[in-house]
This record gives structure tokens, C-alpha cells and sequence, in this order.
């Protein structure tokens, strides 16, 4: 395609079709999409996003429901390497959420996977910001990396994990540290989600649980660090995958409240690894809004890196998805 073709069409958008739909968890589905014709076809790499148009129905407070097109930025969470694209989207706000300011629901997410099914096209952008998050890891400038990733923000990882499956660098490799509250939750409409191994009637509340849990049996340079910060109960790691690891609290605090180098102990050598994060932004940086609309800064993960193992600002890479709200269901 001729540059000015190229960038016509990535001001105009791409149309791309869904073939799959998956469901990962009570509130997120994975979509699999394919262009409508070759030449809705782009070039993309690891850690890009796309926003997507839709037009969604949506409820007022009145009762009615209006019809707009809503625009939302989603992580690829497939390799550049494949044919297709996949996008995970998460729903934050719940369904039948309305803004008391405007009497109108403002969420995207809960609707899309409401009213969008296989066979649906889409309108997709790329982001064309060329120092976007992971292109250093894209360009094979860092390959050691330890990826931190909040509740919403492991869909990079997977666009990572399956170039690392394509490719077979032998010096690429990834921790992956995921920060959950929970690992299940009592879900009466998620049972073909049960997790075998945790509480019937309950269904899984991690995006990519079982995949990440295979994968690390596969893939010798991958290892995943579940934490839990509201369980009581943890699973064990299994002799036979001792790539998976699970720990509880909050990560860079120990149970007796003391700092943990978490880094340092399930990563090796702080000095060469290299860290994109990603969430929202209470994860990331421990800046959210109270519900009288003012923004607080606390730590996040940023700042324990900076302060308990001493990581450089360059070693360092963060994709925010949204504002954390206190007080709002994560
Ligand atoms: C570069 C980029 C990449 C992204 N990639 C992904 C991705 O791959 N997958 C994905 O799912 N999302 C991704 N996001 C976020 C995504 O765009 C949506 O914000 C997300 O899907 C949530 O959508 P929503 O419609 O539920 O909420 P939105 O309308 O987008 O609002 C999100 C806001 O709602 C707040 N909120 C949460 N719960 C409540 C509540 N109970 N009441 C009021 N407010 C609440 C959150 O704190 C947040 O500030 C990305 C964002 C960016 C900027």
C-alpha cells in the first residue's frame, strides 16, 4: 500500500468483522476479528491500540434508550504475527450505569458486549504514535521484561506472549505480575466459567486465568505472578507448572506490612529488566478521583519500582486504560 493510501486510511478507519466471541470472565469477552477485504488490512505492532466506533443503544434515566456511536480504545491482545486481531474488553462501569450529571448512560464496554455478536463489522483505528507502549520491546531494544498488569491490563501481554510463541527468541523473555482482588466470583450467570478448582456456583474473575496457567507450561521463557488482594484462600503452585506463582496482598508489601522487593525476588537481575505497566491509574501510579470529583495521588506501582528496587525512569513504560474512581466497583 502507497504511504498516502496508508495514512488516508488510517484517518478514515479500517472495516473489520468479528468471527469469535469469547467469553472470559462475568464481565469481559474476547472478540476475534478479521477484515472485511484485504485491503482493510493494516500493520501493527506489539503494545499498539485501536479505538473502535460502534453504535450502541443505550438507557437514560427517563427509561428510554438512545442510539449513538460511542468510541473506546482497546489494547491488541494478539501478536502482529497472526492473521487476525483480538481485542479483550472489559466492562468498568455496569450495565444500566447513568452519569447523574447528564442523566444518560456513558459507558461502552457493557453495551458492546451486550449487543455486538459474530458476524458484526466494526470500525477500527489504529494509533499511529510511533513511540507507543512495548515499542521498545517491539523493536528488540529491551527483551528481558517484567510486565505488571492490574485486573484490566494484561491484553498487551498476550499480544506479547503469542510473538514469543511465533517467534522463538531465545532471549525475549517475560514475567508476567497480575494483580487481582479476587479469583472468582459468585456469578449465577457465569457457570460455564466454573473454575474446577475453587468453590462451585462461583465463576472465574481473571482475564486469561487457564490460558496464562498453559501457556507458562509450554513456553520455557515465561513465568506468571498471580496476586490475590482480597483473598483469603490462594491455590497452590502445582509441581508440574512451577512457571505459575501465587501470592496475596498487594504486591511490594509482605503479609507482616513490611516492603517487598518483588522484583528482585521472582524477576533476577533489577538492573536489566524492563517494565511496562499496565491499568488503571491507581495501579499504575496511585492517582484517583474521589467522589467529590478531587484527585488524590498515592503509590503505585511506578513509585515502588523507583523507591524499593531502585528502577530508572527508562527502565519503565505504562499504558493507562482510565481514571480510577474511589468507591467505584474495582
Ligand atoms: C490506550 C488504551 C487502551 C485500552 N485498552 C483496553 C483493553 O484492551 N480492554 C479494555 O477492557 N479496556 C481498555 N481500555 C479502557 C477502555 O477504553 C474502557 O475504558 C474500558 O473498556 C471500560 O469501559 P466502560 O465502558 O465500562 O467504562 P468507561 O465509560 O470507559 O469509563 C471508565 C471509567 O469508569 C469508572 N468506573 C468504574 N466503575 C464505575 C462505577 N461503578 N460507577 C462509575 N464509574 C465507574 C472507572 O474508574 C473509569 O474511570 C483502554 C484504554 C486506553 C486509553
Amino acid at each position: 500500500m502507497s504511504n498516502e493510501l496508508s495514512e488516508r486510511k488510517s484517518q478514515e478507519g479500517y472495516e473489520w468483522q468479528i468471527t469469535e466471541k469469547l467469553k472470559e470472565t462475568h464481565d469481559a469477552f474476547t472478540y476475534t476479528l478479521l477484515p472485511v477485504t484485504s485491503s482493510q488490512r493494516f500493520e501493527l505492532c506489539i503494545g499498539q491500540f485501536v479505538t473502535i466506533s460502534a453504535l450502541l443503544k443505550r438507557p437514560t434515566a427517563s427509561g428510554d434508550f438512545e442510539e449513538n456511536v460511542v468510541n473506546r480504545a482497546f489494547s491488541i491482545a494478539s501478536s502482529p504475527t497472526r492473521d487476525y486481531i483480538e481485542l479483550t474488553i472489559k466492562a468498568e462501569k455496569p450495565y444500566g450505569y447513568i452519569n447523574p450529571a447528564t442523566g444518560k448512560a456513558d459507558a461502552f464496554a457493557a453495551y458492546f458486549n451486550e449487543q455486538f455478536k459474530i458476524g458484526d463489522k466494526i470500525r477500527l483505528k489504529l494509533n499511529p504514535t510511533k513511540e507507543h507502549f512495548l515499542s521498545k520491546v517491539g523493536a528488540g531494544i529491551e527483551k528481558k521484561v517484567a510486565y505488571w498488569s492490574g485486573a484490566n491490563g494484561a491484553q498487551s501481554a498476550r499480544c506479547l506472549i503469542q510473538h514469543m510463541e511465533d517467534k522463538k527468541d531465545p532471549e525475549l523473555s517475560l514475567v508476567l505480575f497480575y494483580s487481582n482482588s479476587k479469583l472468582s466470583i459468585n456469578d449465577t450467570n457465569g457457570k460455564d466459567l466454573k473454575n474446577d478448582w475453587y468453590h462451585p456456583n462461583e465463576s472465574l474473575n481473571v482475564i486469561y486465568y487457564n490460558w496464562l496457567i498453559d501457556i507458562a507450561k509450554k513456553l520455557e521463557n515465561f513465568k506468571v505472578i498471580f496476586t490475590f488482594t482480597r483473598e483469603q484462600d490462594i491455590p497452590s503452585t502445582s509441581p508440574d507448572n512451577l512457571r505459575v506463582t501465587f501470592r496475596k496482598g498487594r504486591f511490594f508489601l509482605n503479609p507482616d506490612g513490611s516492603p517487598e522487593r518483588t522484583l528482585s525476588k521472582y524477576s533476577g537481575n533489577v538492573e536489566t529488566v524492563f517494565n511496562p505497566i499496565c491499568g488503571g491509574s491507581g495501579f499504575i501510579n496511585g492517582i484517583v478521583r474521589l467522589p467529590n470529583g478531587k484527585i488524590v495521588k498515592g503509590k503505585g506501582i511506578m513509585q515502588n519500582l523507583m523507591e524499593i528496587e531502585g528502577v530508572k525512569p527508562q527502565k519503565m513504560d505504562k499504558e493507562q486504560y482510565y481514571l480510577q474512581q474511589v468507591g467505584a466497583n474495582h
